[in-house]
């Protein structure tokens, strides 16, 4: 097949970035792992049976003795005739075995208030909070929607819901009220626990406002449960709304955990809508524990009696589910919770909560490492970040350049870096680098973990040699894959099982190196036709953060009538440079001599800001409309709205 036939094709990867620098495992850590290299072998000689060796992990209350039933695919069950409650694995078993004063949460509010909870006191305050929600009448099965700043409260409340088998739905607290309606009508769900607000930005910022709002919208809601977090001003609705510290203080502090079965939904999570609207994610429980407890033990290599685990994800996104609630907890970690921004009321904030707490493991996304970097090298410097010993990254690929300053600057140079892919979709991390073991390569999440089955395939899914790029699939069933979308298994079937038959697709474009490691080149929606020739954005912002001005870009391909289309690059400065026309110029021969003359932008601008969702990923789509001088399309899932107008602004008239 020839390029020109094949939307991802390999000849493109000709003039790809070159990267050839290589990191070892420190090997002290590397003798003490908490996984080897034995665990690859191992599962994929017998994968079934490695993943119900990983289910012994847990504690089930019926033991399964079935892994897999594969036999109406894509529906899949895992672990199907075993039955277990969740909470119980998170929090009761750790006070069983003798770990009760051991902290589980050390919450950092962002006025600089806080408090640590010990596994007993969770034990307590999850008891209460299921109490309290059977008495508002909610039983299992019921979903309850959640809307919360950063706190406690937003954790005990999801393992209240997993205890008595309620299916949560958080929703991302910086949500309007007409998203937040949409997922309420949407799920259906009879409680929403919220509070009156949170801290961001050194301000209290409303929340219950939206939840009132929202509710004149969406039906079926009984009650509303309200933590009081700021004690600002709430409007209140007699009969409906509930104060979370009147209702739990009256509640026993026992609550006998039931067996659920392993196929029980645990949640619904929709997607962070970086590419459209957002779609309404089922995970169950079992088989979601199984492998979100798994990946944390072995990716983190988390130690309970010694690490301090500090994951600055948002709850509402799939990373705080995974690695802030359900996988930390089910490994008796002791982690920090931080309610705010990262600026207030410093820029050196995190390493100020690193310092504070002797962090070991940080788990974090390239934009908040980019906008560092462009914050200046200084910040950090001023913290003793050396308890520090590995780094995770998440959400989007890292640029060589941002995972070089992380490493350098914040892991001493010498953590590791685990640069884990996973989607809300898979419910845990599937490729990743194993920090004992693997060799990292700045820029690549490598090679799928033990148990997980990834490659990457050309437009007819054939799996493409090393070398070259393709797009990313998942060839066997995993145990915390999605199990559906939520009221749609047409959509479900449609959007993840029909581009290729019997394989997962993913939606990303990647590529394999000589080694046969992955790199992940962007979103497949996003990958730019140039002259015939596949050019991923990924590796084109990746040569623009690898100049010295540059902190961050987006890169978009807009039509154009003689190369089918043209690279524009859109780039954030870093404080040190002062756009010029020369600059520019420079940048454009920058990319030309890293990547080939075929990927020189055709014109770079220079802004301020990038759109970005709340989560904090590029949203190129709408650079597109710009660069294509259109109206701009959906911004619901922005995380400033005032963004795209800014950059309009600051950009001369199209033309
Ligand atoms: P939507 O599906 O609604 O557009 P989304 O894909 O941004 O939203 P998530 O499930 O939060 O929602 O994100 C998963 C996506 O994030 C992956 O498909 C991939 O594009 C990107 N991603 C996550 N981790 C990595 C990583 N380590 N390297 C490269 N890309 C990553
Ligand atoms: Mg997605």
């Amino acid at each position: 097949m020839t390029h020109e036939e094949c939307a991802l094709s390999n000849e493109s990867l000709a003039n790809l970035l070159k990267e050839e620098r290589r990191f070892a495992p420190p090997a002290e850590l590397a003798a003490a792992a908490n996984v080897t290299a034995a665990a690859y072998a191992q599962a994929s000689e017998d994968r079934l049976g490695f993943w119900a060796e990983q289910a012994r992990r847990l504690t089930w209350a019926v033991e399964p003795t079935e892994t897999l039933d594969w036999s109406n695919p894509p529906f899949a069950k895992w672990f199907a005739d075993g039955k277990l409650n969740i909470a119980y694995n998170c929090v009761d078993r750790h006070v069983e075995a003798g770990h009760g004063d051991r902290v589980a949460i050390h919450f950092e509010g962002e006025p600089g208030d806080g408090r640590s909870i010990t596994y007993a006191q969770l034990k307590d305050e999850v008891s209460q909070a299921a109490n309290a929600l059977l008495e508002l009448g909610v039983t299992k099965g019921d979903r309850v929607a959640i809307y919360l700043p950063m706190i406690p409260e937003a954790v005990v409340s999801m393992l209240a819901c997993a205890r008595i088998g309620a299916t949560h739905s958080v929703v991302f607290g910086g949500f309007s009220a007409d998203a937040v309606a949409s997922r309420i009508q949407d799920a259906r769900a009879k409680l929403v626990i919220t509070a009156d607000g949170g801290y961001r930005r050194g301000k209290p910022s409303a929340l219950k406002p939206a939840i009132d709002e929202a509710l004149t919208k969406a039906e079926g809601v009984e009650h509303v449960l309200v933590v009081r977090r700021t004690g600002q001003d709430t409007v209140w609705t007699e009969g409906r709304d509930v104060w979370w510290h009147e209702i739990t203080a009256r509640q026993s502090t026992e609550h006998t955990p039931e067996a659920h079965e392993a196929e029980h939904p645990l949640f619904i999570l929709y997607t962070s809508g970086t590419t459209g609207k957002p779609k309404g994610i089922l995970h169950t429980s079992g088989g979601y524990l199984t492998q979100a407890s798994y990946t944390h033990h072995a990716v983190f290599d988390l130690k309970p009696e010694t690490d301090v685990y500090w994951c600055t994800a948002d709850i509402g996104w799939v990373t705080g589910h995974s690695y802030i609630v359900y996988g930390p907890l089910s490994n008796g970690a002791t982690q920090v919770i931080y309610e705010g921004t990262p600026d207030t009321p410093h820029q050196g904030r995190f390493w100020e909560v690193v310092q504070k707490y002797g962090v070991t493991i940080l788990y974090t996304a390239p934009t908040a490492i980019r906008t560092f970097m462009k914050w200046g090298d200084d910040i950090p410097a001023k913290f003793d970040l050396s308890s520090l010993r590995v780094l995770g990254s998440v959400g989007e690929p890292i640029n060589p350049e941002a995972w070089i300053w992380y490493r350098e600057h914040i892991g001493g140079s010498e953590a590791p870096i685990v640069d884990t892919w996973w989607q809300t979709e898979t419910g845990a991390i599937m490729i990743s680098p194993l920090p004992g073991v693997t060799e990292t390569k700045p820029g690549s999440a490598q090679r799928a973990l033990p148990g997980i089955a990834a490659t990457v395939v050309d437009d007819n899914g054939t799996e493409v040699a090393n070398g070259s790029g393709g797009y990313l699939v998942l060839t066997e069933p995993w145990p915390s894959m999605l199990r559906t979308i939520w009221g749609d298994d047409q959509r479900y079937i449609d959007t993840y099982w029909s581009r290729f038959e019997g394989r997962y697709f993913a939606g990303d474009g990647a590529k394999k190196d000589e080694d046969g490691d992955i790199w992940l080149l962007g979103r497949v929606d996003d990958v730019m036709l140039v002259s015939g020739h596949n050019i991923s954005t990924t590796e084109v912002e990746s040569a623009l953060v690898g100049h010295p001005s540059v902190a961050e870009s987006a890169v978009v391909g807009a039509t154009d009538a003689t190369t089918g289309q043209a690279i524009v690059a859109f780039v954030i400065l870093r404080g040190t440079a002062t756009d010029s026309p020369e600059l520019v110029e420079e940048l454009r021969a920058h990319v030309g001599r890293t990547l080939g003359p075929i990927a020189k932008p055709k014109q770079i601008k220079v802004v301020g800001e990038l759109p970005k969702t709340r989560s904090g990923k590029i949203m190129r789509r709408l650079l597109r409309d710009i660069a294509e001088g259109r109206e701009i399309g959906d911004t619901t899932t922005l995380a400033d709205s005032t963004v795209m107008n800014l950059i309009q602004a600051q950009l001369p008239p199209a033309g």
